[in-house]
């Protein structure tokens, strides 16, 4: 019996975010709007986007022991994510300073902070998650050697996604775990180095060829690209049709989604499809966190 649908090792950041009419060049100062701090980080996402469904989830991850830590304690505890993995102090929590102009493009610098002291050693000594948990999903915004303990640590028959942000190296011992390795376009693009042609249809074998079990490729509005290994063709599996307000966070929204459905024993395109809904329903709202939805949220597919 499992205590977990879903075990998360990654990222918690405060993502601090000021409004400026024009971002600042060189040498420059410009004034801006009030500050905002929201609750963010690849792994704090996906952790509170599965949670917010219904998942039982955990979240290894480590914050500073400072107000940005407490901010993203109380979301991950609000969501209902079980705070047993969650390690304090070290460094700062992770911070990332987002400046955001009138035509909404942004301009982002990272201190990894706290994420950066999350080590091998930290992944070994929470070896009993490990076997508590259904599916363990991580991301890249944590040092590639935990990511590469995590996928050591993993008990037999548990299942590891893994979502390829921001593009980084992957070991091919990572690589070869990953069932499935989630990527958008940008990170696809990343791991093949120089893809032949510009359909990211063509892709999925490419990927597949990298190690991984089976692929899937997020498409933003028009869905996701699944290859469940080499047997078959890829299926592309459809979003619904919404009215699109901000698309942050939603990459970590359909990955924990898929993660807690293949762990509950669906079909890979299946849970692609339950993960469209998830994604598509986090572009409907401002945020990362606060845009997730709720089962009962959910567009019909
Ligand atoms: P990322 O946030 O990592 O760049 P995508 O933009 O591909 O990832 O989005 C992830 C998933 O969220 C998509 O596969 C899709 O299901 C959903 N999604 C994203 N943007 C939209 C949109 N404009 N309309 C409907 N669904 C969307």
């Amino acid at each position: 019996m499992h205590e977990y649908d879903l075990l998360v090792v990654g990222s918690a950041n405060a993502d601090l975010v000021i409004g400026v009419e024009r971002r600042p060049g060189p040498g420059e100062t410009v004034l801006g709007g009030d500050l905002a701090v929201h609750p963010g980080g690849k792994g704090a996402n996906q952790a509170v986007a599965a949670a917010r469904l219904g998942a039982r989830t955990a979240l290894l991850a480590r914050v500073g022991d400072d107000d940005h830590g407490r901010l993203l304690l109380g979301s991950l505890r609000a969501a209902g994510v079980d705070p047993v993995g969650m390690l304090v102090g070290g460094a700062p929590t992770g911070v990332a300073v987002i400046t955001v102009d009138r035509s909404g493009d942004n301009s982002i610098v990272v201190s990894p902070g706290a994420n950066a002291r999350l080590a091998a050693a930290d992944v070994r000594a929470a070896g009993g998650l490990f076997g508590a948990a259904r599916v363990v999903s991580t991301q890249l915004e944590i040092p590639v050697g935990t990511v590469v303990e995590t996928v050591r640590s993993l008990a037999p028959g548990s299942r590891f996604v893994l979502n390829a942000s921001p593009p980084a190296e992957v070991p091919a011992e990572v690589l070869a775990a990953c069932d499935p390795l989630v990527v958008n376009e940008h990170e696809a693009r990343a791991l093949l180095g120089d893809p032949a042609g510009d359909d990211p249809r063509r892709w999925a074998w490419p990927l597949l060829a990298l190690g991984p079990r089976s692929v899937v490729i997020t498409l933003g509005a028009a869905g996701a690209l699944v290859a469940d290994g080499l047997s078959g063709p890829p299926v592309m599996v459809p979003s619904p049709r919404v009215e699109a307000v901000d698309t942050t966070g939603a990459g970590d929204a359909f990955t924990a989604a898929l993660a807690w459905r293949l762990g509950l024993g669906e079909p890979l395109a299946t849970a692609a499809a339950y993960a469209a809904r998830v994604g598509a329903a986090a572009v409907t709202r401002k945020g990362a966190q606060a845009s997730y939805p709720t089962e009962g949220e959910l567009p019909a597919g």
